[in-house]
């Protein structure tokens, strides 16, 4: 949040008005997955998404907690190599910016085990939360609003939000070079 000291009667920014990242990648790894991540405090909050994000609200989408990433791994898109963790393909397959909904903080709604919140992405609009199930295995589900759809969003729009290229030409484009902005902390789980 960039809070500028202002003249009496100006608005200023509240906490929960702050333009958080958030990035969904498509990863080719030993098995395609999505990596729902979004920014909390300074670092990239992360989830494997083994069937990615829907659009339907009746569906839960398995989201598995996987280790923070660097802020500035929201645009990487490319190949990372053989032996190097997350080795495989990575498409930024959706990007933008997501808000929490409720008074309550951040921090306190992920110990909890239930956040509310809405994206702002190119694909992904609209109110979502999600919901601790058990001690490894989180839900992500779509609220109903005006962007609920029965549509696989995976399957309308595939390509890359950043690029618009599909994830095999981005690894035929970009073959076996290093991520050097790895993920936060130590070298845990395999996603
Ligand atoms: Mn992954």
């Amino acid at each position: 949040m960039s809070v500028v000291k202002g003249h009496p009667g100006e608005v200023m920014k509240k906490p929960s008005d702050t333009q958080r990242s958030f990035v969904v990648q498509l990863h080719q790894a030993r098995r395609l997955h999505y990596d729902f991540r979004l920014e909390v405090g300074g670092v990239l909050k992360s989830w494997a998404l083994p069937k990615g994000p829907s659009l339907d609200p009746t569906v839960k989408r398995l989201a598995v907690p996987v280790e923070d990433h660097e802020l500035a791994y929201a645009d990487f898109e490319g190949t990372i190599a053989d032996g190097e963790y997350g080795a495989g393909t990575v498409m930024v397959w959706d990007r933008g910016n997501w808000v929490p909904e409720g008074a309550e903080g951040v921090t306190e709604a992920l110990r909890r085990g239930e956040l509310k919140f809405r994206l702002r992405g190119k694909k992904l609009k609209g109110s979502w939360v999600l919901i601790r199930a058990s001690r490894l295995g989180w839900l992500l589900i779509k609220h109903r609003d005006r962007f609920a759809s029965a549509t696989d969003v995976t399957v309308t729009k595939p390509l890359s939000t950043l690029s618009g290229r599909s994830l095999a030409e981005i690894a035929a484009a970009d073959q076996g070079r290093p991520d050097p902005r790895g993920p936060v902390g130590h070298r845990r789980g395999r996603r």
